[in-house]
């Protein structure tokens, strides 16, 4: 069951939206993807990366429950990213280290990823700091093999590339209308399309009469900084009460914030100061380095799963609303999509990620 001649356009170029038309384009659909920012210019480009089913569970309390879904999530990546890695987009598999203040702190940690499924295994400090350079002498570590890591612009770029290298278009422009057989764009061009898929995050800038499903997302603000002069070049992620640092080529990102109900990505010089100052205990080199950072804006749903599937609107399927966790969830989501476009059994979650279930009232 392919998708072979189905003329889809996708409406965002973050994570999910491109994630979505390089698998529907693989499928044989002629596939448009429609964004008018820059590449990156986006939560998903500001995003750390990390592929973390263990810790996501672990440590933010509206994904306790998730770790099935974010572990097969997780293992779809290989296979999605297979073509990517020649393109640039390649998966770090290092695992991630939890860095506690101590030892109760961290044995705690080791039961919690356990009680959510997550392999992990506790280390000593030397073993801690064999595997990331730089690190201060801890009290032990715990080591969860099961997160893994990518390097979001270089992963935008290699799916920009390989979904031009299948003749799939990319127009630089938004989407702001949706009609029978039909999209239209900004500056009144009439497209003609059989399913319109709209992957615009937080808001679908300009977009007339949006899905009525789009009014469950919530925005969630996260400052991030990056600092290119020290700290670890490679190895795993680093995570501590409250921060966590990411390796990188080009120097490592300490994220992030949370700043619910704010739709805004102004940086605060102040936040980037804060982060660092959480980061240099674990890496002493940040101590006082230059700090840039950047901000992007999350789209968060009652029950922190994201929304994919047909919406209540004929002809338009959704995939956003991914919180913290679009990058780990990308593949999944675009393989919902494809299967029910296709007319096949779509992967087992998507049920739960229907966009039109009902939310649970606040406890
Ligand atoms: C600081 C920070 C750190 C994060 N770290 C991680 C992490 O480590 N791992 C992880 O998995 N996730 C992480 N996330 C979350 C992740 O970034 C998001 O879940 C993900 O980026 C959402 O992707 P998206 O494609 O839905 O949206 P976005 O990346 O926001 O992209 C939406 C796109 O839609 C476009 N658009 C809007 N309106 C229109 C329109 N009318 N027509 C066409 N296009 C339109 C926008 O221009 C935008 O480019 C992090 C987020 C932040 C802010």
């Amino acid at each position: 069951m392919r998708l072979d001649g189905l003329r889809v356009l996708v409406a965002g170029a973050g994570a999910i939206g491109s994630a979505t038309a390089l698998r529907l384009q693989l499928d044989g659909a002629r596939t448009i993807l429609a964004d008018p920012a820059a590449l990156g210019d986006n939560a998903s480009g500001v995003a750390a990366g990390m592929l973390a089913p263990a810790f996501e569970a672990a440590l933010d309390a509206a994904s306790a429950g998730h770790f099935p879904l974010l572990a097969d999530a997780r293992d779809l990546w290989p296979a999605f990213a297979a073509r990517l890695e020649a393109l640039g987009g390649a998966i770090d598999r290092s695992g991630a280290l939890w860095v506690g203040e101590d030892e109760a702190s961290n044995a705690a940690m080791l039961i919690r990823l356990q009680a959510r499924g997550a392999r992990s295994a506790a280390l000593t400090s030397a073993q801690a700091q064999a595997l990331s350079p730089g690190l201060a002498a801890p009290a032990g570590a715990i080591l969860a093999a099961d997160d893994w890591r990518l390097e979001a612009g270089r992963m935008l770029l290699a799916m920009d590339r390989a979904f031009r290298d299948l003749g799939g278009e990319r127009l630089q422009t938004a989407l702001r209308r949706i009609e029978p057989g039909a999209a239209i764009l900004e500056g009144g061009a009439k497209v003609a399309v059989d399913h319109v898929v709209i992957a615009t995050g937080m808001s679908p800038h300009g977009l007339a009469e949006p899905p009525p499903e789009l009014s469950r997302l919530e925005p969630i603000k996260g400052q991030i900084a990056r600092i290119e002069a020290a700290g670890p070049r490679g190895g795993p992620v680093v995570r501590a009460p409250g921060v966590y640092v990411v390796p990188g080529e080009q120097g490592c990102l300490i994220g992030a914030t949370m700043e619910a109900g704010r739709p805004d990505r102004a940086v605060e010089p102040e936040t980037l100061d804060r982060l660092r100052g959480l980061a240099a205990p674990l890496f002493p080199a940040l101590e006082g380095a230059p700090v840039a950072g950047a901000a992007g804006v999350r789209a968060s749903t009652p029950d922190a799963l994201p929304l994919v599937g047909p919406s209540s609107r004929s002809g338009v399927t959704l995939a956003l609303g991914a919180r913290r966790n679009g990058w780990l969830l990308a593949p999944l989501l675009a393989e919902i999509v494809r299967a029910q476009l296709a007319g096949a059994s779509p992967p087992v979650w998507a049920a739960g990620l229907d966009p039109l279930r009902r939310f649970s009232p606040p406890a």
